[in-house]
């Protein structure tokens, strides 16, 4: 696509025609060109707009320019109602529709009766809401008492997008509701009298010499100065940006991808992006520096920790899905929570503070539910019965509990004090509108996703893939858990523990079976590995010796590093990248595997999931052990607590498969020597806190 030539912005009014004088919430209209904006238009009504913009598509046509035109309403609804209307997914076959629906004059239309007309076809309680007729509308209500909408509230785009108000809504200051639908109708016409010349941004190549573009002029050029029509303000701002912005910016905002609900001009494109793949790791990301014989655990974790990056897609799903998963970006209240301020018990609500002594209060008439709000004002002096979670209505700030109030002849008697507020909940206490509800990289909790319920951000949540890690055993004394063993032979047992712990993790594993040591074999294993995981992980043969196939194949290739790192149990620790996926060879004795996994390879998956770097817990108790520890390395020693001491167990041998299944977490010891007697206060770390 080539650059364009002219640009027309656009602001809409689905409102009437209220004289010649210019004035704000009217249309008004901007043509830029060659970087430089001419004067705001000002055009009293949409059939004026209508004779302009055809004339000014045929001028530009005439002389051989391109022209995008700008348009701040919504060019789609929220997902699932264009099928709803027109039987097919297509958003262009609902604005055709419109166009056969709307009856649109000067001075009046048929907007609100169609709205109501919608409605009634799913039960007259939505999703259309605001009759701003002075007559009553079948199936439209005046306010959202009552309202049910089957759709979503708000296109995805409007997620990001502060301050929008939703195309449902017909009537008050600033609705866009109106809008949509009077506008539409007038673009789906001048679409047909320039059939074959407009495309429609997002829904259609832009390949023909006239573009339609969705705008929101608030939302990218903000508030104009002080005195100034701010519509035509904008609009002149929007195209003169737009003419002055260099081609591959214009081109990369224009790519979106959003094909039912189309998008807002200016919004990060990356957000429509069903699934975004972030870039592939650097080849070179587990060198080590030179001259470095052992590395210490502390030295490999920031290693790790500062050359890895997020490999794992991003991708949109329904709350329901969102558990466990990680967040990919900062969750932000839509709303407070609380929505308004209510009270938090059962009791009687009045103004102010209340001094020590006995009172009596007179009741006003009616209550106030959780739901069922109360519509008054409750005069100064008097009180209101109201229930936990009820609004509190004008007048209110303060609630005395039922319990301690004595209720006859319409009056409450009880004994003060009480403070302003008290038993009353102040609307956004718990999280205000706005703010960062969760933070990006956080996996998600039962709680969260209640959280992300109460702030209104719950009709979808932008998380990470999950990780996929392929998992392969290497050795020919390798058998299959459950079938028979010959003599030589010992079952694998590092898969399904490797496995187990993925799932545990929040990584989906994936299962490459058991590789005899047969470097041919294991190469075509890893290829198929890169191939399906983003992650590697193999066990066995990783170490220098005669059979160890797996470094020698990864030295071979010149894809490993071999990580020494002073630590216990664990032998050298291989590092490497294959296939464009990072590789974690793992020792082949199952205790260093584990060891190894949740000390080094989980933080550092983690990294790769989205989830940021992962500390796991530790908790400093009296050791019921006493250990002599020589210098040079960190230990890692199977333990568990019981009557608030740690225990360690009987043997530190690393095949020991037991001791890994009688503990309960591990017990760290710092690098240098250490004589630790019973009492004296270690780190336990809890198999729980590295996410088992
Ligand atoms: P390697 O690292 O291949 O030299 O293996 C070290 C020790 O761990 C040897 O005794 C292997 O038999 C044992 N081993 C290797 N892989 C596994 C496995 N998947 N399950 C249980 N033990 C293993
Ligand atoms: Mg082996």
């Amino acid at each position: 696509m080539s650059a364009f030539d002219t640009f027309v912005m656009v602001d809409w009014s689905g409102g009437n025609d209220t004289g010649p004088t210019p004035r704000k919430d009217a249309i008004w209209v901007c043509v830029a060109r060659d970087g430089q904006a001419q004067g705001p238009v000002y055009l009293r009504n949409r059939q004026l707009a209508e004779v302009w913009l055809g004339d000014t598509i045929t001028g530009e046509l005439a002389a051989g320019r391109r022209i995008c035109l700008g348009f701040d309403f919504p060019f789609g609804y929220p997902q699932g109602f264009v099928r709803a209307i027109t039987g097919s997914d297509d958003p262009l076959g609902l604005w055709d529709w419109f166009a056969a629906q709307v009856k649109d004059a000067p001075k009046a239309n048929n907007r609100f009766d169609l709205a109501g007309e919608i409605n009634r076809r799913f039960g007259g309680a939505g999703p259309f809401w605001g009759n701003g007729l002075g007559r009553d509308v079948d199936g439209l209500g005046r306010t959202k008492a009552g309202y049910e909408n089957l759709f979503p509230d708000r296109r995805q785009v409007e997620l990001h997008a502060r301050g929008s108000f939703t195309c449902w809504q017909m009537a008050g200051v600033g609705a866009v509701g109106s809008q949509v639908m009077m506008g539409l109708s007038v673009l789906a016409r001048l679409r047909q009298r320039f059939a074959g010349q407009v495309a429609v941004w997002p829904f259609q190549p832009l390949d023909t010499p006239v573009a339609f573009v969705e705008i929101w002029p608030s939302l990218t050029v903000g508030a104009p100065p002080e005195g100034v029509i701010k519509d035509a303000w904008q609009v002149q701002q929007v195209a003169q940006d737009l003419a002055r912005m260099p081609v591959a910016e214009l081109l990369r905002l224009l790519d979106v991808d959003a094909p039912e609900e189309g998008w807002i001009l200016g919004v990060d494109p990356g957000l429509t992006k069903r699934s975004v793949q972030p870039p592939p790791l650097r080849n070179d990301c587990f060198a080590l520096p030179a001259g470095v014989s052992w590395t210490p655990v502390d030295q490999a974790l920031a290693l790790l920790r500062t050359r890895l990056t997020p490999v794992a897609g991003i991708e949109t799903v329904p709350l329901g899905a969102a558990l466990g998963r990680v967040l990919a970006g900062d969750v932000i209240a839509r709303r407070s929570n609380p929505p308004q301020a209510n009270s938090a018990v059962d009791g009687y609500g009045f103004a102010g503070a209340i001094p020590a002594g006995a009172h009596v209060l007179p009741l006003v008439n009616g209550r106030a539910a959780a739901g069922g709000p109360y519509d008054g004002v409750v005069p100064k002096g008097h009180a209101l019965r109201i229930l936990t979670g009820a609004a509190l209505p004008g007048g209110v700030e303060t609630v005395i509990l039922e319990e301690d109030v004595t209720v006859g002849d319409g009056q409450i008697a009880f004994h003060g004090p009480l403070k302003a507020g008290a038993n009353a909940r102040a609307a956004g206490e718990d999280v205000a509108a706005g703010a960062v509800a969760l933070q990006a990289g956080r996996r998600l909790t039962p709680a969260d996703l209640a959280l992300i319920s109460a702030v209104g951000a719950g009709d979808a949540v932008r998380v990470r893939a999950p990780l996929k890690v392929a998992v392969l055993s290497t050795g020919d004394e390798l058998a299959e858990p459950g079938t028979d063993a010959a003599p030589g032979q010992i079952y694998d047992a590092n898969r399904p523990l490797l496995l187990a712990m993925l799932q545990r993790f929040g990584f989906e594993g994936v299962d490459m079976g058991r590789i005899p040591d047969d470097r041919a074999a294991l190469r075509a294993a890893l290829d198929r590995a890169a191939k399906v995981a983003d992650v590697i992980v193999t066990s066995g043969g990783a170490s220098a010796g005669d059979e160890d196939h797996v470094s020698a194949l990864l030295q071979e290739s010149g894809a490993l590093q071999e990580w020494r790192i002073a630590v216990k149990p664990g032998r050298p620790l291989a590092l490497a990248m294959w296939g464009g996926k990072p590789v974690f060879g793992l020792p082949g004795n199952p205790v260093a595997a584990m060891v190894c996994t949740l000390v080094f390879a989980r933080p550092a998956m983690g990294v790769l999931a989205g989830e940021g770097w992962i500390m796991p817990q530790g908790f400093d108790l009296p050791a019921d052990f006493e250990k002599t520890k020589k210098p040079g390395r960190r230990e890692y020693l199977r333990a568990r607590v019981r009557d608030g001491r740690v225990q360690v167990f009987a043997s530190e041998g690393s095949g020991r498969i037991s001791g890994l299944s009688w503990a309960e977490g591990l017990v760290e010891l710092g690098d240098g020597a250490q004589q630790v007697r019973r009492g004296d206060l270690v780190r336990f770390i809890p198999y729980a806190a590295f996410g088992l």
